[in-house]
């Protein structure tokens, strides 16, 4: 299937393309962001390959159908950012790779986690500089800690586990689901204004929903416990960033650690040293010396990159060979997961 992978990046040629080596795919690979003005490059093609940031809202869909488009393979698992209802309107068939490595994910929330508890970036800009000096830089036992989970799907469940079995900390949980891997472990599920109200830490894992959009706001700011560290690895958006900022000023938050930012699509996965960043929350943001920021990089381990590009490459040839992929999105089947 002629497929044109938008967003490419070095690490995408390479593992995609290690995929391919049988040279099955037909795959080009175009570093433009998939939006309404770049949308012309698909003509042509039989499919696009997209990533979380590329748009593919009402009107690129219809652009890529008429281009001859009938397939959208998602680099990923979640689809916040493509109309299904559209996609399905014009019989284009979305696909997605649903789990690639919640370990990957996992892990890097509790790296986040210990390096802003433990001012790991601090010390070690500090010792670059041969500045020994240790003010500043207490951080407090995870061990013993009550740690809320706020979805306990593959990756939230990861994280609880971890947190619970590997550092002894007191976790809680909410979601509209139970994992029994979770209850298992003598977790309880509490309901969500309590996890937030209750816990040292709060660390988020659920899909961004209607429902889940800026569940982080200023009253759940004013809710939580004084001091509470925040760790957002799942989307931007579940956090209203102005009242994360307001929150950093009066002291209320301990500190945050976030892979991912409501407009992060102006800024990640793009080397912006030498502009004039725009977005003043951002900046803003990024002046605390309790806040940790990364760029949507917790996914970025070579097995997840292998699982994703397996994974999409399987789903372009299923829906080459006629089948509907048993990872096809459609506007009925949405209770997946964003990732
Ligand atoms: P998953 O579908 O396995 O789990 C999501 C869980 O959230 C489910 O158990 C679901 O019931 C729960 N949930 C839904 N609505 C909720 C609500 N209102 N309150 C609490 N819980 C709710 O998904 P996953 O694979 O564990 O991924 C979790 C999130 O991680 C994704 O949504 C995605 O946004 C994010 N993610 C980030 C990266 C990254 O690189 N930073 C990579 C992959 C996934």
């Amino acid at each position: 299937m002629r497929t044109a992978v938008f967003s490419t990046k070095p690490y995408d040629r390479e593992f995609l393309s290690a995929a391919n080596a049988d040279g099955a795919h037909d795959l080009a690979f175009l570093e433009a962001r998939l939006d309404a003005a770049t949308a012309p490059l698909a003509e042509g093609f039989e499919a696009v390959c997209v990533f979380v940031n590329d748009r593919l809202d009402a009107e690129v869909i219809a652009i890529l159908a008429a281009g001859g488009v009938r397939v959208v393979a998602l680099r990923c698992a979640g689809f916040n950012n493509v109309d299904i209802a559209a996609a399905a309107r014009l019989g284009v068939v979305v696909v997605r790779v649903p789990a690639y490595s919640p370990h990957a994910v996992a892990e890097f929330t509790v790296a986040m986690l210990l390096a802003l508890d433990r001012n790991i970036p601090r010390a070690w800009a500090r010792v670059r500089e041969n500045n020994y000096a240790l003010d500043g830089l207490i951080g407090r036992n995870l061990h013993g800690r009550r740690v809320g989970v706020i979805g306990t799907g593959k990756i939230g469940a990861i994280v609880a586990r971890i947190l619970k079995l590997g550092f002894g900390c007191e976790v809680v949980a909410s979601d509209p689901f139970e994992n029994p891997e979770v209850t298992a472990l003598g977790i309880p599920y509490v309901p969500r204004a309590e996890v937030v109200a209750g816990s040292d830490v709060v660390t988020l894992h659920c899909p961004l929903t209607p429902d889940t959009r800026h569940l982080i706001d200023a009253a759940a700011i004013e809710s939580a416990r004084p001091g509470f560290f925040l760790v957002n690895t799942s989307r931007g958006a579940l956090v209203d960033t102005r009242a994360l900022i307001a929150g950093l000023k009066s002291r209320k938050i301990g500190g945050v650690a976030l892979d991912v930012y409501e407009q992060e699509e102006n800024l990640f996965f793009e080397d912006l040293s030498n502009e004039i960043i725009e977005d003043d929350v951002f900046q803003r943001l990024l002046t605390f010396p309790n806040v940790l920021v990364t760029g949507h990089q917790a996914f970025l381990t070579e097995e997840a990159l292998g699982n994703i590009a397996d994974t999409t490459l399987a789903n372009l040839a299923e829906v080459a060979s006629g089948r509907m992929p048993a990872n096809a999105v459609t506007p009925t089947r949405r209770a997946g997961p964003a990732g």
